[in-house]
């Protein structure tokens, strides 16, 4: 711990924990016997848990959302002054934090327009595709209602973002699901002969890749798709850049069937590939949705946003004599005002710190780090990532492919955490998949911290793997 002390009686608090608290992502038969992680302390990269120990955390919060570091006093004041002035008002209403940070977040997004507020990723992911189905009402009668969603790309734990989710392990036992989302394939060139493309590099294979898009649509039938959802760089699927000339053939294929393109920025937003605020802005793409929520107030508060361009604004607004014009939706929470209240504040930060070229940087220096550690480490078959958001897929052989399991996965993630680091991996999509690790420390981490990280993650695969 920082200052060794704790408020509270910290048996009491692991003893509440242990006998209250249904964790996340985890089963908790361990607990039973073992005592669950409590974290009770952060400042910039590091934080402590209930016995004292330290760690680097190198994945911002477990899923990549801390972009600014822990202990934020100014972001902490700046939501303590809104919350005694005005914590809440919803409905029909505006909050001055609200108008304030829509102004500042559209700055960075030409094209774009609008921010619908509400709470979690998930929650926006799935004020898109009612946005996207009200537009197949109003303007097709309905029929251009499916929405595309791709394989490896997750989206959200609600059960209308799980019908669009391209991770299968995460989904089994909670279906059926909703109607209407049709999965195209991955576009991962590591993998390519997955995709029936192993004869292919470079822009062939991103071209072609996207052309398999194309085929799931002809056969559905252009005139029922409506939407496509993807994320610029897939996170929890495996960390999964796009490839050459992939994103370019998505928008022609987008145009040519009238088909809205919604963005999932929810890892990717507020700068976490590094030199722009979005994930997107690396490709030329031009989203008609763009939905986002961890970084955006770094954690600080519960904020998520849906954002529009005018031309999907308009459509809301057109015709007031129909009972259809706008959009028949509210979020409880999204009235709350701390959330734009801390997310205007670390959008300072970000530009104030510098932390978009720092992200840049310092990625680099984790993607020189992590390829040199492929030189030394067989088990490594890929590395791959934007900014700071990079992952390296373990296999047991290099030629084959084959991934390692996920129990050695496990005790690499394990053996980091022994060594005072906190590293993640992909998860729950098929045990087959979940071999990736990840990393996406905070936008402010030093080179010292990188080539900590990559020290710790070098001695654990030595341990691990020999
Ligand atoms: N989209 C992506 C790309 C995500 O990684 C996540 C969460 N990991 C979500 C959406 C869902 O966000 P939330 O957990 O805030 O609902």
């Amino acid at each position: 711990m920082m200052d060794g002390k704790f408020d509270n009686d910290i048996q009491a608090v692991v003893d509440a924990d242990r006998a209250h608290v249904w964790h996340h992502l985890i089963q908790h038969k361990p607990f039973e016997t073992g005592e669950p992680r409590v974290i009770v302390e952060g400042k910039g990269m590091k934080v402590w848990d209930q016995k004292g120990k330290e760690y680097l955390d190198a994945v911002s919060g477990a899923v990549w959302t801390v972009n600014v570091g822990y202990g934020r006093e100014s972001i902490a004041d700046a939501v303590r002054d809104q919350l005694v002035k005005m914590n809440y008002f919803a409905g029909s209403a505006g909050s001055v934090p609200g108008a304030l940070f829509s102004e500042k977040l559209i700055e960075k997004m030409p094209g774009m327009s609008r921010v619908y507020y509400c709470n979690s990723g998930s929650e926006a992911n799935e004020k898109a595709f009612k946005m996207i189905r009200q537009i197949a009402h109003k303007k097709y009668g309905g029929e251009k209602h499916k929405i595309l969603y791709r394989d490896r790309d997750y989206h959200g734990g609600t059960l209308a973002a799980m019908s669009a989710g391209g991770q299968d392990e995460r989904n089994m036992q909670y279906g059926p699901f909703a109607p209407g989302f049709v999965r195209v394939p991955h576009c991962m060139e590591y993998r390519k002969e997955e995709l029936g493309l192993g004869h292919l590099s470079g822009r062939d294979f991103g071209i072609a890749a996207a052309n398999l898009i194309e085929d799931v649509i002809l056969r559905e039938g252009p005139e029922t798709v409506g939407g496509l959802c993807l994320e610029p760089v897939t996170a929890g699927g495996g960390v999964i850049t796009p490839p050459e000339g992939y994103w370019d053939r998505v928008q022609e294929i987008c145009r040519k069937y009238d088909i809205l393109l919604h963005i999932d920025e929810v890892v990717c937003g507020i700068g976490r590939t590094g030199t722009e605020w979005f994930g997107y802005q690396h490709y030329g793409i031009k989203p008609d949705f763009v939905t986002m929520a961890k970084g955006v107030a770094s954690g600080y508060a519960a904020i998520a946003c849906c954002v529009t361009s005018e031309a999907v604004f308009d459509l809301f607004k057109s015709d007031p004599s129909d009972k259809m014009d706008h959009f028949r939706d509210i979020s409880t929470f999204g009235g709350c005002t701390a959330g734009p209240a801390a997310a205007l504040e670390n959008m300072r930060i970000v530009e104030d710190e510098g932390l978009l070229e720092n992200c840049a940087k310092m990625g680099e220096r984790f993607m020189a780090n992590l390829q040199a550690l492929m030189d030394k480490h067989d088990v490594i078959g890929d590395v791959r990532g934007k900014g700071l958001f990079l992952g390296a897929e373990l296999v047991k052989d290099r030629s084959t492919k084959e991934p390692v399991t996920e129990a050695d996965v496990g005790a690499v993630v394990a053996e980091c955490g022994n060594l005072g680091v906190i590293i993640g991996a992909s998860n729950r999509s098929i045990p087959e998949r979940n071999n990736v690790l990840c990393f996406s420390p905070a936008l402010i981490v030093t080179a010292q911290e990188v080539d900590a990280i990559t020290d710790a993650v070098d001695k654990a695969l030595t341990k691990v793997f020999g």
